[in-house]
C-alpha cells in the first residue's frame, strides 16, 4: 500500500473495484475451526490491502509508468540479453510484426517473472529442495464467501489431507481457487485422471472449500504451476539487476509474491539512482540490495517452513513428510526468531505460529529473547539512571555503513551487535549517544555533553528525555549495560 501511494496510483487502484482485503482466515494448526487474523491488529495506517485482478492492476502500473515518461513497447518478446564479456548491454527482442531488433541500455532490469530471462541465461537459479509442491488453480463465478462479514474478502486457506487450498475473492463475482499438493504425487494424479478431474477430486477432499464452490461455475480449465521455490546466486551484476520472480520465488502460502516484487523494484530503482550519482556506491549498494532482498525472502521461507512443519489438524503423508525441517539454515532461523520475538504479540507471524505445534527449540528461543527483553525493561526502572555509568555490551560498536531508508541508499550510522552483525541503522541522536558511552561517564555527564549546545531549558529538557528513552531501548535490546 505505501508503494502504491508513492507511485500515485492508490486512487486508481481503489476505483478499479478490487475487493478490500482485511486479513486472512485459515483452517490450519491445532484449531479444528477456521480462525481469522486482521491487518488492523498491527497496522493502523493500512488496515487493508486489495485482492487484485492482475491484468487490471498491472495495466494501471504500466499506464502510470507511461504517463511519467517511460517509453513502453507492448507485444514485444525479449529473446535474450546482449552482452559484452560479463557486462549486459541491452536486450534482443522480437517485435509484433515478427521482425527482431536490439535495444542498448545502461541497465537491464529483468522483471520477466518466472521466465527469468537473465537468471536462465546467466545460469543463476538455485532451487529450494524443501518446497517440492505444485499448484493447480481455476477461477469460479458464484462461489460462496466466508460467512463473517468482516472476513468476507479475506483469503481463506484450508489444510486438508493432501495439502492446502486457497480461496481468493476477486472483482465482481470471480474467485480464484487453488490447491497446493506434493509435486510428485500431483503430477502422478494429473497423468492418471487428467487435470480437471484431479483438481475437482482434491477440492472435494477439502470440506470447507468444497462447500464454498458447491454451487459455483468454473470459468476456465484449471492451470498447473510446478516451478516452485528458488532464489538466484546473484541478483545484481555489471549492467543488470533482477527483481521479482526473475530473482526469487517462494511458496505462495502468505501471498508474498507481489510484495517482494514491488519491494525489490523500489530498491532496484534506488540502486540505479544511487550509483548514477555516486559510482563508489556500486559494490556496497549491490551487497546491501542482495542482503535486504534475501532477508525478506528468507523471512517468508522460514514462516512457510514452520507452517508446513507444525500443522496438526490433519494427519497424512503430505503433512508428515513436511514435519522434518532440518536445521540447515541456522542463520536465517536466528534472524526469523529475532524478528518474531521483537514483533507485537498480535503480529501475523505470531498468530500463525501460536496456532501451530512449533518445534520446542524454536519456542524456547523466542521466549528466551522475550523474557530477556522484559527483564531488562523492568530492571531499567530500578536503575538510578542519572548517577549510573552506562557501558556498551560485549561486541557492540558503532560503524558507518550503507543503509536503505526512505527509498534511498545512503551512508549512515550502524549499530553492530552480536545479534545483528550486519548492523542496524540508527538515528543521529542514538549514534551521538552511543559514541559517548565509554564506561567512565555517568548518564548525567553524557546528557550535559549532548545537550550543551541547546539554549532553551524546555528544549534541553526534551532532548534529555529523548536521550534517556534511547538509553532504555538500548538497554532493553541488550546493547547497553549498567
Ligand atoms: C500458484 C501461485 C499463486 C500465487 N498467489 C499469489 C498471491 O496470492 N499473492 C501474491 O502476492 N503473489 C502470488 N503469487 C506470486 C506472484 O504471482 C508473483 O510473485 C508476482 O507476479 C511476481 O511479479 P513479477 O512482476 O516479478 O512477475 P510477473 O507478474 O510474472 O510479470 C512478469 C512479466 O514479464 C513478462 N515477460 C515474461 N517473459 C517475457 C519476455 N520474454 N519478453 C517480454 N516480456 C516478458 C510477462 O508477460 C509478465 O507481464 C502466486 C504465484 C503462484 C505460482
Amino acid at each position: 500500500m505505501p508503494i502504491l501511494e508513492d507511485l500515485g496510483v492508490l486512487d486508481q487502484v481503489e476505483s478499479a473495484g478490487f475487493p478490500r482485503k482485511y486479513g486472512a482466515t485459515m483452517l490450519w494448526g491445532s484449531d479444528p475451526e477456521p480462525w481469522s487474523w486482521y491487518f488492523r491488529e498491527t497496522n493502523r495506517t493500512w488496515p487493508h490491502a486489495y485482492q487484485v485482478w492482475r491484468p487490471t492492476f498491472d495495466k494501471i502500473l504500466l499506464d502510470n509508468a507511461r504517463s511519467l515518461g517511460v517509453q513502453v513497447r507492448e507485444e514485444c518478446a525479449v529473446t535474450g540479453p546482449m552482452r559484452e564479456g560479463d557486462r549486459v548491454t541491452g536486450v534482443e527482442h522480437r517485435k509484433p510484426d515478427g521482425t527482431t531488433a536490439s535495444i542498448r541500455a545502461d541497465w537491464v532490469i529483468d522483471a520477466s517473472g518466472q521466465s527469468a530471462i537473465l537468471g536462465r541465461s546467466l545460469d543463476l537459479r538455485q532451487w529450494d529442495d524443501y518446497f517440492r509442491n505444485m499448484a493447480v488453480y481455476a477461477y469460479f463465478k458464484g462461489s460462496r464467501r466466508l460467512p463473517d462479514h468482516d472476513a468476507a474478502n479475506n483469503i481463506f486457506i484450508e489444510s486438508y489431507e493432501h495439502g492446502w487450498t486457497w480461496n481468493i475473492p476477486l472483482s465482481g463475482d470471480t474467485t480464484s481457487v487453488g490447491i497446493v499438493v506434493d509435486s510428485e504425487l500431483g503430477q502422478r494424479g494429473i497423468s492418471e485422471y487428467g487435470v480437471e478431474d484431479y483438481y475437482n477430486a482434491q477440492i472435494r477432499a477439502a470440506d470447507h472449500t468444497a462447500h464454498m464452490v458447491a454451487d459455483a461455475r468454473m470459468i476456465a480449465i484449471p492451470r498447473v504451476t510446478k516451478d516452485w521455490s528458488y532464489t538466484s546466486e546473484r541478483m545484481i551484476g555489471d549492467g543488470w539487476i533482477l527483481v521479482g520472480d526473475a530473482a526469487c520465488f517462494i511458496d505462495p502460502l502468505f501471498s508474498s509474491g507481489v510484495h517482494l516484487a514491488m519491494m525489490s523494484a523500489v530498491m532496484a530503482a534506488a540502486y540505479i539512482r544511487a550509483v548514477s550519482a555516486d559510482p563508489s556506491m556500486r559494490q556496497p549498494a549491490a551487497r546491501l540490495y542482495q542482503q535486504l532482498y534475501r532477508k525478506e525472502y528468507e523471512h517468508f521461507r522460514e514462516l512457510a517452513r514452520l507452517f508446513y512443519a507444525s500443522n496438526r489438524t490433519v494427519e497424512s503423508y503430505f503433512w508428515e513428510a513436511r514435519r522434518i525441517i532440518g536445521d540447515d539454515d541456522q542463520a536465517s532461523r536466528r534472524s526469523f526468531v529475532r524478528a518474531v520475538a521483537g514483533q507485537a504479540p498480535r503480529g501475523y507471524e505470531r498468530a500463525v505460529l501460536d496456532k501451530g505445534h512449533l518445534p520446542v527449540d524454536l519456542t524456547d528461543a523466542i521466549h528466551k529473547i522475550e523474557s530477556g527483553r522484559t527483564k531488562r525493561s523492568c530492571d531499567f526502572d530500578h536503575i538510578p539512571i542519572h548517577d549510573a555509568t552506562p557501558r556498551l555490551a560485549e561486541g557492540v560498536r558503532l560503524e558507518r555503513g550503507l543503509t536503505f531508508a526512505e527509498d534511498q541508499f545512503q551512508w549512515s550510522a550502524l549499530l553492530i551487535t552480536p545479534d545483528r552483525p550486519e548492523g542496524a541503522p540508527i538515528s543521529q541522536l542514538v549514534a551521538a549517544l552511543v559514541s559517548c558511552i565509554d564506561s567512565h561517564h555517568t548518564t548525567t555527564q553524557i546528557l550535559t555533553r549532548l545537550t550543551s549546545g541547546i539554549e532553551s531549558p524546555d528544549q534541553k529538557q526534551l532532548a534529555s528525555e529523548a536521550i534517556v528513552s534511547a538509553l532504555r531501548i538500548l538497554h532493553t535490546d541488550g546493547a547497553v549495560e549498567f
